[in-house]
């Protein structure tokens, strides 16, 4: 998560404004696997989205997507909940998350980062 938090922004024309709390959750989906840790943060952004999406798969796959060895790192998920207003609509983009309905802990989220930043 510091790792992420550090690229992130420090991409092109990128700040990171805020980051929440961190959030223990249990595992969504039917797959018997250890608690996630969830972090949300804010970023003020020139990068479109598909290119914040581009770069954020080169994080994910500079962190590994597995977790190969004893305290090696750690699989990473980095997703797009929103982008200001911008609703978007590509084969490989969907903005804002299609799954933000069913999170609560990314509404708690929003509401933590909107309440010190909006
Ligand atoms: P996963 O790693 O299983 O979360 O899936 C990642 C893929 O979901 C990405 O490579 C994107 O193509 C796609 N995707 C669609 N909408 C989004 C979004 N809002 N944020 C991140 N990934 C998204």
């Amino acid at each position: 998560m510091a790792y992420a938090r550090a690229r992130l922004g420090a991409l092109p024309g990128t700040r990171l404004v805020a980051a929440s709390r961190v959030e223990e959750t249990a595992p969504l989906g039917p797959v018997a696997q250890p608690p996630y840790l969830n972090q949300m943060v804010l970023l003020e952004t020139t990068l479109a989205p598909a290119a914040l999406l581009a770069h954020c798969r080169r994080i994910e796959t500079e962190r590994g997507r597995e977790r190969r060895e004893r305290w090696g790192p750690r699989t990473l998920d980095l997703d797009i909940v929103r982008y200001g207003d911008k609703t978007v609509r590509e084969p490989d983009l969907t903005i804002p998350h299609p799954e933000l309905p069913n999170r609560d802990f990314w509404q708690r989220e929003i509401a933590e980062l909107e309440g010190e930043h909006v």
